[in-house]
């Protein structure tokens, strides 16, 4: 740990939170240096949906690598991005009636926003983007600007522009319906917002504090896209791939996005893969307009081929999904009740927070729980939320096992708590 702290740069993050070496790692379990294990509640947030090196997806890599496959082509036409295609197209998009043309971008997710954004101002001439408070797009400074945390706005070093922040569902309370407000001001001539190029959402915030968008909200949001001539954009970056129980995050509310933003679990390994879904006609890109020298990595479209054909053809994984989601939740439910304090559970699926009201409880939670054994994050604007994303292919036992961990590291902590208090 000495070599981190006196040659890795002081912007390390995840090392502080979890200090351990970490050497090998199956499924939801990750192994230490010196033999402590782990279970991953947090699941290289959220780009290890289908665990750490899911042996389906490695044999096709490995396969792959023996047979002196091309890794790198830039974007040349290789066999393993046509076969990725064929099964995206089939097993994704027909089998769900949407129907889209494919750009591979840069390897990150934040590469991926720019690229949207940038299509969306060259299809319309705008350059206002409308984006939510407590949304998270990245860390490039088209994504920042799109991203609410002052933290982060700050240290990008220039002033953000081109974007302006609209209340996101329930932002005032279940009173109050935000998407009423967004049409008003886009609607008026008046309001004081240029006529938007996209609207960028997401439909459950990940990074700000799991806050989920209802159904009506969403379609709202939709209508109001197409009613004022703005592309309708989904950031399925983190709760795509499976994470709220069908691959795209927004299939429950019926919608038809124009970009869907995909990165994270998209390659099923880990690997760095990230691309658009973009209705046809508003593929105006002209050739090699938008480039860059690692789009679609071969062995990164070998992986994600895999896990397609692995999980994805039948309906039984999504209903594992919603499975382990419900168990999930009575189980954090069952423990805020327990416990009053002001907590609440929220989230869909597989991707839940536990909300602890201040970042002084959570982060204690989180520590102790690695103390005993579990990877837990923490999110929210004042990251007072812990953050439940273990991978979607956890068994029951490891699961509940990693609950149990949880359960115990809040009722100590409350003990303390209580006693501090009083
Ligand atoms: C992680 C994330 C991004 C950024 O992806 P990077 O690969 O870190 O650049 C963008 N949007 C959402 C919703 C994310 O969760």
């Amino acid at each position: 740990m000495q070599v981190l702290e006196s040659l890795e740069s002081n912007v390390r993050s995840y090392s502080r939170s979890f200090p351990a070496i970490f050497s090998r790692a199956r499924g939801s379990t990750m192994l230490t240096e010196n033999g402590r294990s782990i279970i991953d509640f947090l699941s290289g947030a959220g780009a290890l949906n289908y665990g750490h090196n899911n042996h389906a997806i490695k044999e096709a890599m490995i396969e792959y690598l023996s047979s002196d496959g091309v890794v790198h082509g830039l974007d040349l036409a290789t066999p393993a991005k046509l076969a990725f295609l064929e099964s995206f197209s089939s097993v994704i998009l027909r089998s769900r009636g949407l129907q889209y043309r494919f750009q591979f971008t840069g390897p990150t997710g934040a590469n991926a926003i720019e690229a949207a954004l940038k299509l969306s101002r060259k299809v319309t001439g705008r350059h206002t983007i409308i984006s939510f408070t407590n949304g998270y797009h990245g860390m490039s400074l088209g994504a920042i600007a799109a991203s609410g945390n002052r933290f982060y706005r700050g240290a990008a070093g220039i002033p953000s522009s081109g974007v302006a922040f609209m209340p996101y569902d329930g932002y005032f309370g279940a009173a109050v319906d935000t998407a009423d407000y967004l049409r008003k001001i886009l609607m008026d001539e008046s309001g004081g917002i240029d006529s938007p190029a996209a609207i960028l959402v997401e439909t459950v915030q990940g990074e700000g504090g799991i806050n989920v968008a209802s159904k009506a909200w969403l379609q709202s949001v939709q209508a109001i896209a197409h009613a004022v001539g703005a592309l309708f954009v989904i950031d399925d970056i983190q709760m795509g791939c499976g994470r709220t129980g069908e691959f795209f995050s927004f299939e429950f509310a019926s919608l038809f996005p124009d970009i869907v933003v995909m990165s994270k679990s998209l390659s099923g390994y880990g690997l760095p893969l990230s691309m658009l879904l973009i209705k046809e006609e508003l593929d105006v890109w002209r050739p090699g307009e938008h480039t860059g020298t690692f789009r679609g990595n071969n062995l990164a479209l070998v992986a994600a081929n895999a896990a397609i054909n692995a999980y994805w053809r039948s309906q039984a994984f999504s209903q594992s999904i919603e499975r382990s989601g419900k168990l999930m939740r009575s189980r954090l439910q069952a423990n805020a009740s327990r416990h009053g304090n002001g907590f609440s559970v929220r989230g869909r699926g597989m991707a839940l927070g536990f909300d602890c009201g201040t970042a002084e409880l959570a982060k204690s939670i989180s520590c102790k729980a690695f103390e005993k054994g579990l990877m837990l994050e923490r999110c929210g604007p004042l990251d007072q939320v812990l953050k439940f994303l273990p991978a979607l292919t956890i068994d029951a036992e490891t699961l509940n096992r990693g609950l149990d961990i949880f359960e115990d590291t809040l009722a100590e902590t409350m003990k303390h708590f209580k006693r501090a208090v009083n």
